[in-house]
This record gives structure tokens, sequence and C-alpha cells, in this order.
């Protein structure tokens, strides 16, 4: 998506070899109009899949997955990120780690948001190892409900999250595709 790409090339910051800040439109402060196109894509690109729900994960899954749902139709259901272990049999939950923060933390969702009839698109902000995406898609298969695809902002496609969700037969859609971050720039996998 070159508008994506243009504004990752202007705003974004490299942290690191592997951590892209992009706190001006995506992280912190958001840019409604680039969160309505990237819902304008993700429409184009899944209008044929029947989704009936999109899925996300607090909080910045949230801006881009609201445009999505809005242009598709649907609800947007956002998963919570909780500290504290107590099962409850009113939530599916999952345990996911976390690239930014480098710990273990539990996300739940309300069983009564998702049905066994649903058909989900899991969207995120960032792609890295793919920890999130994949508690978010075992949190749809318990539910007996089908992931239709993983639709990611930002993939950082040398990190292993892309090619582990390939493998598990997900359809993913990346809207721009980081090759490289090294030496403090951004390198992108063209299409
Ligand atoms: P994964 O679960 O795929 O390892 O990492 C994805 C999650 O970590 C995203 O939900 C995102 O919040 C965060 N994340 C991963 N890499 C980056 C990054 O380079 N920059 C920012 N801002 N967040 C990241």
């Amino acid at each position: 998506m070159e508008r994506l790409i243009q504004k990752i090339k202007q705003e974004g910051t490299v942290l690191s070899d592997g951590v892209l800040k992009v706190d001006t439109f995506l992280n912190h402060q958001i840019d409604p109009q680039l969160m309505w196109d990237i819902g304008t894509t993700l429409k184009s690109l899944f209008a044929e899949s029947g989704v009936t729900k999109v899925l996300t994960i607090e909080s910045s899954g949230i801006a881009p997955g609201v445009m999505a749902a809005m242009q598709l139709g649907v609800p947007l259901l956002f998963a919570r990120k909780r500290k504290s272990l107590t099962m409850r049999d009113d939530l599916y939950t999952e345990r996911v780690y976390s690239f930014t923060k480098q710990e273990e933390s539990e996300v739940t969702v309300s069983r009564k948001f998702l049905s066994e009839q649903d058909r989900v698109l899991i969207v995120d902000d960032f792609l890295a190892n793919g920890e999130a995406a994949l508690g978010m898609a075992r949190i749809v298969e318990q539910a007996g409900a089908s992931v239709v695809g993983i639709a990611i902002v930002i993939e950082k496609s040398f990190q292993p999250g892309r090619d582990k969700l390939l493998e598990l037969g997900y359809r993913v859609e990346s809207l721009a595709r980081i090759a490289s971050l090294q030496d403090g720039q951004v390198t992108f996998i063209e299409d």
C-alpha cells in the first residue's frame, strides 16, 4: 500500500535492527485518513470472504481493525490483555508472548462474542514472531469459528511470523512488508 509505505519512510523511526517506531500515525497518535485507507484496502482484499467479524488485540490493532470492520459492515472485537491468570469460564483465553514487552500475558475474549458460525478476519498493527496473531487464531479455533485471513499493517518479513502463519495454512495479507531495519534504514519488499 503505497501511501502507508511513504508514511513509514517519512515518519518511521528505527529503534534497533528489530523494532520500528510509528507513534506519529499508528501506535500513539493516529492518522484517521490513513486508517480509513487501510480499511478500504482490507475491504477490497476480503470482500468475497464472507467475513462476519474482525478480531484484533488491544490497543494498536483497534484503529485499523475498526476501519476494516466498518467497511466490511461487521463488528470489531478486540482481545484484551490481562496480567492475572485467573481462569473464567465465560472467556476464551490464550497465552501470548509479547514482542515489545518481552513477557507473557493472557489474552481473552468473551465467549458471547464468537460462535461456530463466525468467519473471522484477524487484524494487527505489526507482525514479528507471529505470537499475537497465533494467539488470536487459537481463540477463534477454540470457538469453533473459522479464520478467513490475517491482515497486518506492517510486516517485518525478516522475522519468522509470516512463515509460521503460512505453514499453518492461514492467508496472510500485509500492507507494508519490511525486508530490513539494518543501519537505521527501512528497506521494503516491493510487490
Ligand atoms: P508478534 O506477536 O508477531 O511477535 O509481534 C506483534 C505484536 O508486537 C504487535 O501486536 C505489536 O504490537 C508488537 N510489535 C512487534 N514488532 C513491533 C515493532 O517493530 N514496532 C512496534 N511499535 N510494535 C511491534
